[in-house]
């Protein structure tokens, strides 16, 4: 049993952990940085992109994520998660934990679809997978080592950058738990890969 932790400062956090218990692991909701220690891999949760990289900051946790992420451990980000991931904010002269090389743009499906349910072909995924949209961010650019998983209306909604996965819609709003089960199957590899190293 593998366990993942929640980032748990704001935003859809106890959602997460069901769907992660859900698939039969252990989830640990993330409070405090030392606790990043006894995770496997780590879920950024959706919520407010900027309050939650205000509450990183006042708890110390900048320098603990980024060190968490690169020492090879996962990272999914969804949605608000998805905006701290990424190394270029449209708009802004500065991004958060810029571990996954993309630019995204935030809230871009415009106030008419300020929230939508789309079916979506996610790739090694669901041909039919669910994906609620809130006030969603998209991935405007991504470089030629990430690969694209999702895309709707054209514009690129999930990806995946070696141990690194993100996702602009809330996979832990439905039942559906397939993507979280391929983010657990991602722990697992980098795990072993870990191990072995
Ligand atoms: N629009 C939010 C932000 O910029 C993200 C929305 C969400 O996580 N549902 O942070």
């Amino acid at each position: 049993m593998l366990t993942i932790g929640v980032l748990g400062l704001q935003g859809a956090f106890r959602e997460h952990k069901q769907s992660i218990e859900a698939c039969g692991h252990e989830a640990k909701i993330i409070k405090r940085k030392e606790e990043l220690e006894e995770i496997d891999g780590l879920i950024l949760p959706g919520g407010e992109s900027t309050t939650m990289r205000r509450l990183i900051d006042r708890y110390d946790f900048f320098d603990a994520l980024r060190t968490f992420g690169q020492s090879g451990k996962p990272i999914f980000g969804t949605c608000a998660g998805l905006i701290l991931l990424a190394t270029e904010i449209e708009g802004n002269s500065s991004a958060h934990l810029q571990l996954m090389d993309m630019k995204v743009e935030r809230n871009a499906f415009g106030r008419q679809k300020e929230s939508f349910e789309s079916k979506l072909k996610v790739q090694g995924v669901a041909n039919d997978f669910e994906a609620v949209f809130i006030r969603a961010p998209y991935i405007a650019e991504v470089n030629e080592d990430t690969e694209v998983l999702a895309t709707y209306d054209g514009k690129i909604v999930a990806a995946q950058q070696g141990q690194f996965l993100a996702a602009a819609f809330h996979p832990e709003l439905t039942d559906d738990n397939r993507l979280v089960e391929y983010f657990i199957e991602l722990v697992k590899q980098y795990k072993l890969k870990l191990a072995v190293n």
